[in-house]
């Protein structure tokens, strides 16, 4: 059995990581020339990370990780903690420590683990067919591939959606606009080992430590989509929205090399529960594009590559079925995820205003047990439960 992988992302290179971790042949075909990253991290909660055990880059990930030991609300505008708390109950109820990891380093650690050679890049499919026989890519220079399956990883903007659905489907825009990058660790900010979240005017500034003693940093802020703002103005922008927020966020915008924070529009995408046609599986956002409220796409794109990965090996004679099965196992996690993110946007970006109010008000008569249950009601569920 050959299988085709479209897309190098998390999706992409974990699903090939657990097929050939059964001994499955795998050929991993990406648009792009050069791997680049958008964003600059990613948290990767308990699940995700178990996941990443299972499929045998446990260490490598840990060692990418940020030690995160509390969680902390502070006031916007006073810089007045809401509440803080330390997260030990999350890592020992879910039996698994979470860890914020710099993109570039998961990505070029997942490559790696895949190995760079089995991955083609510049390959941009265009076209999918299928018959008795196989499916066959066609690559925009007009070569093409066969295989017997092709699994497509293919990100947000997915190709290859239509072609499972039958016809496209619009992701929409959320109503807000996410700045993050990367700055050195610094205890004027937050404390080191803090995932601290400053919330005001339906607004929010977060910070959360990577390795080599950097700060992973998200702005959200609610502006019409498409604006053109130029990379280099990004932090002029962040002044003009954020620069009467509290002295540590004023801190960490001076902190950023103008030129480096990412501006990405947030869209996400109504469930789906079509993952499969045939020959052809959708696997990570191209399945369930989510806004990263919860933080769980790129979590639920590992889980999605653990249970087909153990489907595939067990029901090697009837690989149609166990794409089948997949979509079976994995709709209604995956849909159950993107749609509590937007209602955790909805609440952040204050949709109704009454209710930011209101949260903002718990969050200052918090101990921790409300938002911890939060975070772990995501995370159980998949396939480590
Ligand atoms: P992608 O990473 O988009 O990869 C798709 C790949 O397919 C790309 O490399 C692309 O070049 C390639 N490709 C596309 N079309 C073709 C084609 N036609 N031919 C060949 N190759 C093609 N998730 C979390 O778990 N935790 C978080 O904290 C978190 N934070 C986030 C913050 C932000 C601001 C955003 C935007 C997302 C966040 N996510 C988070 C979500 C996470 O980034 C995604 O769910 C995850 O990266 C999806 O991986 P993927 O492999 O499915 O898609």
């Amino acid at each position: 059995m050959k299988i085709l992988v479209v897309g190098a992302g998390i999706g992409g290179t974990s699903i090939a990581l657990g097929l050939q971790r059964h001994g499955i042949e795998v050929e991993i075909v990406e648009q792009v020339r050069e791997n680049k990253p958008v964003g600059a991290a990613i948290s990767l909660w308990s699940n995700g990370i178990k996941c990443l055990n299972y499929l045998g880059v446990g260490e490598q990930v840990a060692a990418l990780g940020g030690r995160m030991d509390h969680l902390s609300y502070a006031d916007a505008l006073t810089g007045e903690t809401l509440c803080d708390f330390p997260l030990a109950p999350v890592h020992e109820g879910t039996g698994q420590r979470s860890y914020p990891v710099a993109r570039a380093d998961l990505q070029a650690m997942l490559m790696e683990a895949v190995g760079v050679e089995n991955i083609r890049f510049g390959a941009k499919v265009v076209d999918i067919t299928q018959d008795d026989d196989g499916v066959t890519a066609t690559f925009a220079d007009g070569s093409t591939t066969t295989a017997d399956l092709l699994i497509a990883a293919d990100g947000a903007r997915s190709r290859t959606r239509a072609h499972v659905l039958g016809h496209d489907v619009e992701r929409s825009y959320t109503g807000y606009t996410n700045v993050n990058g990367l700055v050195p660790a610094d205890p004027a900010i937050t404390g080191t080992t803090h995932w601290t979240t400053w919330v005001g005017e339906n607004r929010r500034c977060a910070v959360m430590p990577v390795a080599g003693d950097r700060f992973y940093f998200w702005f959200d802020h609610v502006t019409p989509a498409g604006a053109d703002v130029p990379r280099e103005k990004v932090v002029d922008e962040l002044r003009s929205v954020f620069g009467h927020w509290a002295p540590p966020v004023q801190k960490l915008i001076d902190a950023i090399e103008p030129g480096t924070a990412n501006r990405v529009e947030i869209w996400d995408l109504d469930p789906i529960h079509t993952w499969v046609r045939g020959r052809v599986a959708l696997l990570g956002d191209a399945a369930h594009s989510t806004a990263p409220d919860i933080g769980q796409g790129g979590c639920s794109a590992l889980e999605d590559s653990v249970v087909l990965s153990g489907l595939l090996a067990a029901h090697r004679d009837d690989p149609l079925a166990a794409l089948t099965r997949y979509q079976a196992a994995r709709t209604e996690r995956a849909a159950e995820l993107v749609l509590k993110a937007r209602k955790r946007s909805a609440v952040t970006h204050g949709h109704d205003p009454e209710a930011t109010q209101a949260w903002y008000r718990e969050l200052a008569t918090e101990d921790g047990t409300g938002v911890m249950a939060g975070i772990v009601g995501n995370i159980v569920g998949g396939p480590f439960a």
